[in-house]
């Protein structure tokens, strides 16, 4: 049975509904939002004085009203006072100081913001906002002097920058480079003197390096790196890819990546193991040695000469270019990035210098592929190990075997692959194990260094 309803009753019902639809609409229409304004500044906590200052002020239902002040040494300048015909969706202020502010007295500054917005909320006041912006005024740039270096630097070599970089409130410090390079710096000896090892990158045709200091208000000062730069012709290899050396390391390395998993063109296989995946050992050898502790400060550091094989004859050098062909035609090609050092069966591995082990694990082509930290973004790599006697976070001592040769990776004989790096940089590894090298270039630049500190 239909019951017949009798439509007077629905009236407070109606009355009801609409009521809460009304306030619903209030509550959720943008016309009665319940935001204040926004108020953003682009430089927080510091104005050198030149950028302008950029503060943003935005709302939801449109600005109606803002000012803009700001407070130094007791004397207000008014900024910005605006009544709007039409509400804005949001206003941005460039601020220039003001000429007065070059000879402060004090270096703190207020920037107070008010604002009222469209919303009728609020009995069709508006939501407003004041807020008030506490800055330090600086406009000093920081000192930076090249304290004394490496006298040159090699193509795919290293040298050791000393350098001063002083300001009351730094930020970053680094090495700028003509190839987008940044090396970091750590503190050395007394607060504002800093160390940085750099390198010059074998692909890079020139070398450029600049110290740069940034404060927290955005103020730069350089200095640039003298060094006698240093040409050096590579070797490069042709070599032929015979069928035997296809149908065995590099049929048996096919299985165990899988970049080759499905490829049975054997030149292929070969290509993307010499470069597809030689790329992505590198790129995460390269991750895990560009780490430097920016914060530590740097008392003692001594590095001695490196011989991680004793009596392991070099087979192979650092940088070879080797190109490849088979039957004639060039197949592919690629940098070999370390010293290759010739080993008897399982030969032990031996570290001259103290580090932390950052990699104890398998890499690729490199096979076991033991990695230590020493310091100052100093790093030593040791390829196709047979084993490893360490695990990443051991404290490795000077002397200690860490790993012995092997044929793991793509080796063809037992041998150890010795890369250098220098904050995720491979260098010539014979520069670090060449005794007179290091002392012209690391400990007397480290003795100068101190002695001028010492001095100032
Ligand atoms: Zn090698």
């Amino acid at each position: 049975m239909k019951q017949r309803r009798d439509s007077s009753s629905l009236i407070p019902t109606v009355f009801f509904a609409s009521l809460v639809a009304g306030a619903v609409f209030i509550y959720s229409s943008s016309m009665f939002e319940r935001n204040a304004p926004e108020v953003k500044l682009s430089n927080i906590g510091y104005w050198n004085l030149k950028d302008p200052l950029h503060v943003s002020i935005s709302d939801q239902s449109g600005l109606l009203e803002y000012t803009a002040t700001l407070n130094v040494d007791g004397q207000d300048y008014t900024i910005a006072n605006e009544k709007l015909m039409q509400p804005q969706k949001s206003v941005s202020l460039d601020i220039n100081p003001p000429k007065q502010l070059y000879r402060l007295k004090s270096d703190k500054a207020k920037l107070t913001v008010t604002a009222r917005d469209a919303s009728k909320w609020g009995f069709f006041q508006g939501n407003k906002v004041n807020q008030e912006i506490n800055f330090v005024i600086d406009n000093k740039k920081p000192v930076v002097t090249d304290l004394t270096n490496s006298y040159s630097i090699e193509k795919g070599g290293s040298a050791l920058v000393i350098f001063k970089a002083n300001d009351e409130h730094i930020k970053s410090v680094k090495i700028k480079t003509n190839f987008g390079k940044d090396f970091y710096a750590q503190p050395f000896e007394k607060k504002g003197y800093y160390i940085a090892l750099i390198a010059w990158p074998i692909d890079q045709p020139n070398f450029r390096a600049t110290i740069e200091a940034e404060d927290m208000a955005g103020n730069k000062a350089e200095d640039y790196v003298r060094l006698y730069l240093v040409e050096r012709k590579y070797k490069i290899s042709n070599l032929e890819v015979k069928d035997e050396f296809l149908d065995g390391k590099i049929a048996e390395l096919s299985s165990e990546f899988q970049e080759t998993a499905g490829v049975s063109d054997k030149i292929e296989r070969f290509r993307l193991i010499n470069e597809t995946v030689r790329a992505k050992n590198e790129a995460l050898i390269h991750k895990i040695t560009s780490k430097i502790d920016q914060k530590k400060m740097v008392t003692n550091f001594s590095i001695q000469p490196m011989y991680p094989l004793v009596n392991g004859a070099p087979v192979a050098s650092y940088a070879d270019h080797r190109i490849y062909s088979y039957n004639g035609k060039i197949v592919s090609q690629a940098y070999h990035m370390g010293l290759d050092l010739a080993s008897t069966h399982m030969g032990e591995i031996k570290v001259q210098n103290p580090g932390r082990v950052v990699f104890s694990q398998s890499n690729g082509l490199y096979g076991n592929n033991p990695i230590i930290d020493h310091g100052l973004g100093l790093y030593t790599l040791y390829g196709h190990c047979s084993s490893v006697d360490v695990k990443e976070g051991d404290e490795v001592k000077s002397g200690q075997v860490i790993a012995k040769t092997g044929l793991t990776g793509y080796a063809m004989g037992d041998h150890l692959h010795f890369g250098v790096l220098v904050q995720g940089i491979e260098v010539r590894p014979e520069e670090w194990m060449d005794t007179h090298w290091m002392k012209i270039n690391v400990e007397d630049v480290i003795k100068d260094g101190k002695t001028i500190i010492e001095r100032q």
